[in-house]
């Protein structure tokens, strides 16, 4: 099939994709970070074959069919190419638009050749989970029951989700945790306060973003930010309207959801005076931080903006764009607002003389470029030896759904970073991202590895005494 502006989402260019494939000057500098590239030897699997790919499918040169899915679906889209371009292909930003195209277009892309087709079951589960968080901290109740009563055990044991991708979800499903709650309060709480004050002198105000998934499965993360922030002197603002980021929407083409749920999410942080919006996880940090570019194209205007507005304090009246822009600025991932944060005097780490090895993570390394502020913020634990996991410049394959989509490429890619982690003789690996930790972690314990996998601030919040 050859692509025509009619198979396009509506607010989509197709221009973008061919000026964009055109600042590739094929220099190949990108290769040999690439880890498909790495593994398949094949151009059309480097960046610099999938860009010529995209190009010419735009341009109408070449079909876009069942092997042009193939390698567009390989790509892990951990953007380590764009961080090493030197004419700054916006790689992200033109792989997302291809894909949006071939989730909205039909003929020669069958179901089963491209992943951007959605199994019913998936699309349900993004549409009506994943896109309606409240609805996942309903489930909370359910989940501990099931982890808590043997119920866990014996689902495993009678392989009856083997062979499904529910097996691989469940493998990796990590003991699910009750929200932080005020002194005093009886019983398990099901969500976030509203407002988490702050402990000693107050020191200004923050927005804690929850995400979707990580507000089951990494609440020990989400409860670790709130108190290192408080004892810091931080109030913690957890407004209930916000959202999933919309990340794993847009990278699988649905860019009308992506866009929705940004939309959401400005409106559920707008009118707090807040100092910055903390994400604790990498990945739907970058999501958060773009949503001004969201899905490679401006956020479009929508109809209803001056309606919108009105409902909105500060950002009334005001351009889309506009009040993109500031959200995202807000955004910082928690190391790095640790890494500025005032208060420190006022606190005291335990010694921890263990061995730390530090997984960087795509989303942290290539494109918020802050991967430096998660050793500094270990480095403040006192006797803990720091070190880069080796390989840190290849994506560990999880990348959002792809060791689901993708799962020889996937594994291939962890096999290299349990390696990596045995010959360091950690004791533990931190990691800035949910997805990431969850799926090394679940490796670690099929091999009966004593390695703990946790984020930076969860272990910095043991110390200081949570
Ligand atoms: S480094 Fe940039 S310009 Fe060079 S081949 Fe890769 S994408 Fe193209
Ligand atoms: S995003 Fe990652 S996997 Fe995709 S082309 Fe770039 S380096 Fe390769």
């Amino acid at each position: 099939m050859i692509i025509k502006p009619d198979d396009l989402p509506a607010d989509f260019s197709l221009d973008s994709i061919i000026n964009e494939a055109n600042r590739c000057v094929a220099c190949g500098l990108c290769l040999p970070h690439c880890p498909t590239y790495r593994i398949t030897l094949s151009e059309a699997d480097s960046p610099r074959g999938r860009i010529a790919l995209m190009g010419g499918a735009a341009s109408g040169r070449i079909p876009m069919n069942a092997r042009f899915a193939l390698h567009i679906d390989r790509c892990l889209t951990c953007r380590a190419c764009e961080a090493v371009c030197p004419s700054d292909v916006a790689y992200g930003k033109l792989v997302d638009g291809a894909r949006a195209v071939m989730a909205s277009s039909s003929p020669d892309l069958p179901n089963e050749r491209t992943v951007m087709r959605k199994s019913r079951f998936r699309r349900l589960a993004e549409s009506e989970l994943i896109a309606k968080p409240a609805r996942l901290d309903a489930l909370r109740p359910l989940l501990r029951f099931y982890q808590r009563t043997g119920l866990q055990k014996a689902a495993r044991k009678s392989g009856l989700l083997e062979k499904t991708k529910l097996a691989v979800l469940e493998r990796q499903l990590s003991r699910v945790g009750a929200p932080h709650s005020a002194a005093g309060t009886k019983g398990m709480v099901n969500t976030w306060q509203a407002v988490y004050p702050p402990i000693g002198k107050p020191r200004g105000e923050v927005g804690l973003f929850l995400g979707c998934i990580a507000r089951l499965t990494d609440v020990a993360t989400l409860n670790a930010a709130i108190f290192v922030l408080n004892r810091l002197g931080y109030t913690v603002q957890v407004p209930s309207r916000q959202t999933c980021c919309g990340a794993l929407h847009q990278h699988g083409g649905d860019r009308q959801a992506a866009v929705q749920l940004a939309r959401q999410n400005r409106e559920a942080f707008d009118g707090l005076n807040l100092q910055a919006i903390i994400s604790t996880a990498s990945g739907c940090g970058v999501q958060l931080a773009e949503y001004a570019f969201c899905n490679g194209t401006e956020m479009p205007e929508e109809p209803d903006l001056a309606q919108s507005s009105a409902r909105q304090g500060r950002s009334a009246g005001r351009p889309r764009n506009e009040q993109a822009a500031d959200f995202s600025a807000k955004v910082m991932d928690i190391s790095a607002f640790l890494a500025v944060a005032d208060g420190w005097d006022d606190v005291t780490l335990a010694p921890l003389p263990q061995k730390i090895a530090v997984h960087e993570t795509c989303s942290l390394r290539n494109i918020l470029r802050g991967a430096k502020h998660s050793y500094a913020l270990l480095a403040r634990i006192p006797g803990a030896r720091i070190a880069p996991l080796a390989g840190n410049d290849q994506c560990c394959g999880a990348a959002g759904t792809y060791f689901l989509d993708q799962p020889e490429m996937a594994k291939a890619l962890l096999r290299d970073k349990i390696a990596a982690l045995d010959a360091s003789g950690a004791h533990y690996l931190a990691t800035s991202n949910v997805g990431c930790a969850m799926y090394i972690a679940s490796a670690l314990r099929e091999a009966g590895s004593e390695v703990e996998v946790l984020h930076p601030v969860t272990l910095l919040a043991r110390q200081m005494g949570m």
